[in-house]
């Protein structure tokens, strides 16, 4: 166990994209199924029966919100889990997949043939596309897509949606995204980590690995904060929207050379010419601000030296801390290019 004065220490924490804390709420509701009712639900006595039921019950709420039955929920252990078993569950052919993919996809497509997609430019179709990837928050790649479907006159090609950052803030479902496949990660939106969901539309027909006992206290924590996060969307959307422009309207204004992106309503996106990315985050949690190059996870490759530094905001962040940041990166620009 890391020394307890490490988490006291209080640092601004602007990496919400890479992990969230697991809300009081949902350690609540897991909290019974990690001891009492710690049964496996494939067991045929009425205890497992039990919480079979319960998971059930769960399962349905959650394809609910996601416009989808509950039999085409499963469950996986995170964001990555469920892009790999959408990309390597269809049938063999040729992958689309768009530019801010996260690294997982491409790793899901090792000795596949892929075209990558530059947003904004024409979908790189061939006759033989198979699935199309991206991180959509609306239906028009959808449209896209089934146009393509119907142009072929075949089941190919599905869309497939990594709602993994997204689903805090948007209208995501099967119907809303006309999308057939969709990714969500426990661990992004306040609840439990190791595990996450692959939403299918009904009649699309995946390759998919064999099933284990399910993870009872980690599927009633994620289903939870699904429903909180579902429930706090609006909310949340305006309120760190409009945080964020703040926050990314005060540094063009402070350090005119940081050129400045916003790609969800919690994120801003910095780079400053002659700064690595890794040494801006390493200069900013000297200061006490935690932030990201890129997504955090396994793939060890090294970020481009063009990737932005990631300020992600998230339920907890307030004015007052970014007001703080923003004084950190102005140190933080000023010492390093001086
Ligand atoms: N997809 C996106 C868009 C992500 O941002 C991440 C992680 O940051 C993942 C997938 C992978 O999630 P995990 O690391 O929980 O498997």
């Amino acid at each position: 166990m890391m020394n307890l004065m490490f988490w006291t220490n209080k640092k601004i924490f602007l990496d919400y994209a890479s992990s969230t804390p697991v809300s009081k709420e949902v350690l609540e509701v897991m909290r019974p199924y990690e001891s009492d009712i710690f049964y496996n639900a494939s067991s045929i006595y009425e205890e497992g029966r039990m919480v079979r039921a319960e998971i059930e019950r769960e399962r349905e709420e959650i394809a609910k919100i996601l416009g989808a039955t509950s039999s085409n929920i499963l469950f996986t252990s995170g964001g990555t889990a469920s892009n790999y078993l959408a990309l390597s569950g269809v049938e063999d052919g040729h992958f689309i997949i768009a530019e801010d993919s996260h690294p997982s996809i491409l790793d899901s497509l090792k000795g596949k043939d892929y075209s990558i997609w530059r947003v904004g430019e024409p979908l790189p179709f061939k006759e033989n596309t198979v699935l199309v990837s991206a991180q959509a928050t609306n239906n028009k790649l959808g449209r896209l897509v089934r146009e393509e479907r119907k142009r072929r006159g075949g089941e190919w090609p599905l869309l497939h949606v990594d709602a993994t950052q997204s689903f805090q803030y948007f209208n995501i479902g099967l119907e809303s995204l006309s999308a057939d496949l969709i990714t969500l990660d426990s661990g992004k939106i306040y609840g439990p980590k190791g595990i996450g969901a692959l939403v299918i539309r009904r009649g699309v027909k995946l390759n998919l690995p064999p099933q284990g006992t399910l993870p009872t206290p980690l599927i009633m924590g994620f289903s939870k904060a699904l429903k909180e996060a579902f429930k706090k969307r609006e909310f949340e959307f305006e309120r760190l929207q409009n945080l964020a422009d703040k926050f990314a309207l005060n540094i063009r204004d402070k350090i005119p050379q940081a050129l400045v992106s916003q790609n969800l309503p919690n994120q801003v996106l910095v780079s400053i010419p002659e700064i690595l990315p890794e040494m801006l985050v390493l200069a900013l949690e000297r200061e006490g601000v935690l932030v990201s190059a890129g997504p955090a996870c396994e793939s060890n490759r090294p970020e481009p030296k063009e990737t932005p530094v990631r300020f992600s905001l998230g339920r907890d962040t307030t004015e007052k801390e970014l007001n703080r940041a923003i004084k950190s990166l102005c140190r933080v620009a000023l010492n390093i290019v001086k």
